[in-house]
């Protein structure tokens, strides 16, 4: 899920929730990062009306979902999403099925008759005749089967010529510039002690598997799930055509993955920030790895010059030099070649697309390779979101749908300023600083002022060709960052992106509008409903960040800097700790834990966002002349407030993904999102009239934000 310093992304893959576009703007969207920077904000006024007597289906709550037959007392997501779970089918083609895949499947589906619309026939217009053109080549099947391995001979003549560890170095400057990153890659990134500047960072990479784990225990599926992996790569390396060697070059090839494995820095110990920084000058790089030609590498990518870089972990790339001098060029460069197949595959033709989905299959539980026009939306999102989400937004976010997202935002944000103030545990010369961080902590919403342009040729009939130069332009747009100003309206998430995140380096969250799409928000929802999906599951999830185990090292500039006194950070510890033991006792899937070091930022942020949703719904509430409705088919507020975040995690997923992601991603899953959460909040016993003691309202509440 993106670079790491991206801590916020709310979902598994990390997705967050919502939709789809198109026609023109008109509603001038001004998407700047609104600072916040007036304390005496206090919002008096949504932009909303006043809701009419409403149903509950007409609230933003999908009635169906709820099952009347569970106690919301003893398991409050079986109580908000048992309707869902017991008559849901996870789609063949997808791994899990609930609000965030209902909301996604519309953003796609939008997204499709954009896509067709354009790709039918060249209109003049620049942006639907570029995106139409690249959609239209990743739809050209035929001339995909009949382009075969084409796209990769010279990649792979390239990595034939190796022959020692030099050129092996110029063979890997190569694949990085072309987004095929073995061994370690590069990218920019701010500079942890000084937010002012970018700076070039190097990070590990290289492997196959979700994590590096997969090639060093045994834990539930791991080792039935090395064992596909190995006959995978077996069978990719045949598809060149070379069938004696197969075997021999998929087993260095993994030999050499188990070494990098071993050398990675644990995505545990990367979550402290000073496990991944060390800044280091040209000398200094030269240090960490003498036999390594840094200098060519460097020219390679096109920026020779640069002097300062961040090396996550020295003795990684001391140690990768050594293996490039004691492996045989032979073995180097079988690695390679399985590199760029892997990540190849899925633009060349059917039998690598067939063959690469085994993968996912095993890892996802995922049963059919999804249709094509899907991915290949999907790509056209990834290489030229920027262009195909002009229409989304001014069909799906239209009107006075970002001024209500930022009122929403500014609702939250005047909750967490309360919060601050009254905090029991955090000490005044703490306080001061963490306040200062909330003012300056700055909100991106819906989609940018301005948008980027994608200035490389597209071939209608190329599909490879498209996708190289479009990750090349990518490239070059990353690494022309290093030495610049830091751009703080550079979204790194596209529009139609069902998601959010929070970025600590930039002290600032982002909220595209995918994620602002019902059933997660609604012009004309019960304002609860909007506070508990969006205001606490979305907006305060992402502002905790900025203060959970990982993003509370920043300062209100971004900068990595101890701003706590001892004291308190002791209690804060003490407290992530409560979170970190009780997340740790739940199940993924039978017999596989949650890790709750892994997940504690994630479990914090939910915890937290949800706390400050509720504390935000009643003041706002409190303001409102005449108040929202009190009671909507026999729900309070309040417990529509909570039964809106419990719906907005209402989900199936395979067990084989709920164990991939135990292993590998910071999520918990869906169940302990909910549940995980509601034992935590005070304000939920009392709503739903739940016994001291009760399951949900167990008395012994972790509370860190
Ligand atoms: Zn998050």
């Amino acid at each position: 899920m993106r670079t790491r310093l991206v801590l916020a992304v709310l979902f598994a893959a990390c997705s967050s929730d919502s939709k789809a576009p198109e026609s023109k703007p008109e509603s001038k969207p001004e998407s700047k990062a609104d600072s916040n920077a007036d304390p005496k904000h206090v919002p008096m006024k949504m932009v909303w009306t006043p809701p009419p007597p409403m149903t509950l289906a007409q609230s933003g709550i999908v009635p169906g979902w709820i099952d009347p037959s569970a106690d919301p007392c003893k398991d409050f997501f079986a109580y908000a999403c048992g309707g869902f779970t017991k008559t849901a089918e996870i789609p063949p083609d997808r791994s899990s099925w609930g609000a965030i895949e209902l909301v996604t499947k519309d953003n796609e589906d939008f997204l499709h008759r954009v896509l067709e619309g354009a790709a039918a026939k060249p209109s003049g217009d620049p942006v639907l005749d570029k995106i139409g053109g690249y959609y239209a080549a990743c739809m050209d099947e035929a001339a995909i089967e009949k382009a075969g391995t084409a796209p990769i001979k010279s990649l792979l003549e390239a990595i034939a010529k190796v022959t020692d560890a030099s050129s092996a170095a110029q063979a890997i400057a190569m694949l990085h510039s072309e987004g095929i990153t073995p061994f370690f890659a590069l990218a920019p990134q701010q500079d942890f002690r000084d937010a002012t500047q970018v700076i070039a960072g190097l990070d590990q990479s290289g492997l196959g598997l979700p994590d590096r784990k997969y090639y060093l225990e045994d834990t539930g599926t791991m080792p039935k799930t090395r064992t596909h992996y190995r006959e995978h790569m077996v069978r990719m390396v045949r598809l060149l055509g070379d069938g004696a060697k197969a075997r021999a070059i998929a087993d260095n090839a993994f030999r050499i993955e188990t070494a990098l494995a071993r050398l990675q820095q644990d995505e545990v110990v990367r979550r402290d920030p000073h496990a991944v920084y060390h800044r280091v000058d040209r000398v200094g790089l030269e240090k960490t790895a003498p036999s390594f030609p840094w200098g060519d590498y460097l020219e390679t990518l096109g920026i020779g010059s640069v002097t300062a870089i961040n090396v996550n972990d020295p003795k990684y790339y001391t140690e990768v030099a050594k293996l490039l001098g004691t492996e045989t060029p032979a073995v180097l460069r079988d690695y390679l070649e399985w590199t760029v197949l892997r990540e190849s595959a899925d633009r060349l033709s059917k039998p690598w697309v067939d063959e690469s989905f085994t993968m996912q299959k095993e890892l996802s539980g995922i049963k059919e390779l999804p249709p094509r026009w899907r991915r290949c939306v999907h790509r056209v999102d990834n290489d030229l979101g920027e262009l195909l989400a002009q229409s989304y937004v001014v069909e799906r976010f239209a009107g006075d749908s970002k001024a209500r997202a930022v009122e929403l935002t500014k609702a939250v944000l005047a909750a967490m300023r309360v919060e601050l103030d009254k905090l029991p545990w955090m000490d005044e010369p703490t306080r001061g600083p963490a306040k200062q961080k909330l003012e300056k902590m700055a909100y991106l919403v819906g989609f940018p002022d301005k948008w980027r342009k994608y200035e490389f040729e597209i071939a209608r009939t190329d599909y490879a060709k498209n996708v190289q130069a479009a990750t090349k332009w990518e490239i070059a747009r990353q690494l022309a960052k290093i030495g610049k100003p830091v751009d703080r309206f550079d979204w790194q998430m596209t529009p139609p992106t069902v998601n959010a995140y929070y970025d600590p380096t930039l002290n600032e969250l982002a909220l595209p509008a995918g994620q602002l799409q019902a059933p997660f928000f609604g012009a004309k929802f019960h304002p609860a409903v909007n506070f508990g999906s969006t205001g606490g599951g979305t907006i305060g999830h992402e502002m905790t960040h900025g203060f959970d185990d990982e993003g509370s090292q920043f300062d209100a500039d971004g900068n990595l800097r101890d701003w706590w006194t001892k004291s308190t950070k002791d209690k804060f510890t003490a407290a992530t700790k409560c979170v970190v033991d009780q997340y740790s006792r739940y199940e993924a899937v039978p017999g596989v834990k949650l890790d709750g070091k892994l997940t504690a930022g994630e479990n914090i942020a939910d915890n937290g966002g949800v706390k400050l949703g509720y504390e935000a719904y009643k003041a706002w509430r409190d303001q409102q002349q005449p108040a929202p409705a009190q009671q909507v088919e026999g729900f309070s507020d309040d417990q529509l407030y909570f039964l809106a975040y419990g719906q907005s995690w209402c989900e199936k997923t395979t067990p084989q993904l709920l164990e991939m992601m135990a292993h590998s991603n910071p999520h918990s899953p869906a169940r302990w999102r909910v549940d995980g959460v509601i034992v935590n909040q005070p304000g939920f016993g009392p709503a739903f009239k739940c016994a001291a003691g009760a399951p949900m309202n167990p008395g012994k509440p972790c509370r860190v934000w």
